[in-house]
């Protein structure tokens, strides 16, 4: 290989690095995380998980939750659904997505899918509910990460589907809004931290669903890439 050709080469490398980093930005994808200290979590199980977080009071949700609702589903799930926290129906029975809004989610993964709530794994990023479903607070997110992190450790799916846009948000670093990030798949953990990372198709949160029927075209052409590429395996 001669002087120019290398040198072309390299020029060539400097461009698609270069057009990567502009997406990335254009994206949102603004910051690369610090090393993060290890989670406290680090040695526990699923089932030690949900008892701490079952006696949690790391933030000031525990003060105002009737139930903590840590996540249903099967613990070596390839698929797992992750919203944004506990809704009044959720917080009475202690189970996520079982309002009108988790109606809409049992359909897409029942009727829509062919698999049962038993198959995936559904957890949401807060395990409390906020008061009158107000929208969570950075703090909270902060204090209540550890549990989702863990379990996502844990249940290793292949494949997280993030509900709406703070969830969306959450798992990719990101502060693009839902409607320009859903129906692609991107790395969870975009910070570069791990391995073998999980991808995270995000779409449309069920509840939008319900007030916006129209939706439901989109939503089921983002789960039909999400079974693909489960087919996939
Ligand atoms: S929301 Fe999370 S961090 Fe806050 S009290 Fe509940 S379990 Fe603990």
């Amino acid at each position: 290989m001669n002087t120019d050709s290398i040198r072309e080469e390299y020029l060539q490398l400097v461009a698609t690095v270069r057009e990567y980093v502009q997406e990335q930005l254009e994206l949102g994808f603004t910051e690369l995380q610090e090393p993060q200290p290890e989670s406290p979590y680090a040695t526990f199980d699923l089932r030690q998980l949900d008892a701490d977080a079952q006696g949690c009071t790391r933030c000031g949700l525990h003060a105002t939750r009737n139930t903590v609702v840590f996540g249903v589903g099967d613990p070596n799930a390839a698929l797992m659904f992750v919203g944004e926290a506990p809704g009044a129906d959720e917080d009475r029975l202690g189970e996520p997505f079982v309002g009108r809004a988790g109606k809409l989610l049992t359909d897409i993964i029942e009727k829509g899918m062919h698999l049962t709530r038993a198959d995936v794994y559904i957890a949401n990023i807060l395990k409390c509910r906020p008061p009158g479903n107000r929208n969570p607070a950075s703090d909270e997110v902060e204090m209540c990460s550890p549990y989702l992190e863990r379990q996502i450790e844990l249940i290793q799916p292949k494949v997280i589907v993030a509900l709406g846009s703070f969830a969306a948000q959450k798992l990719l670093n990101t502060k693009t809004g839902i409607t320009a990030l859903r129906g692609e798949f991107y790395p969870y953990g975009i910070a570069g931290q791990r391995e073998n990372a999980p991808m995270v198709m995000p779409t449309y949160h069920p509840a939008y669903l319900l007030r916006n029927p129209n939706a439901k075209r989109d939503v089921w052409e983002d789960i039909k890439k999400v079974m693909d590429f489960l087919k996939q395996g």
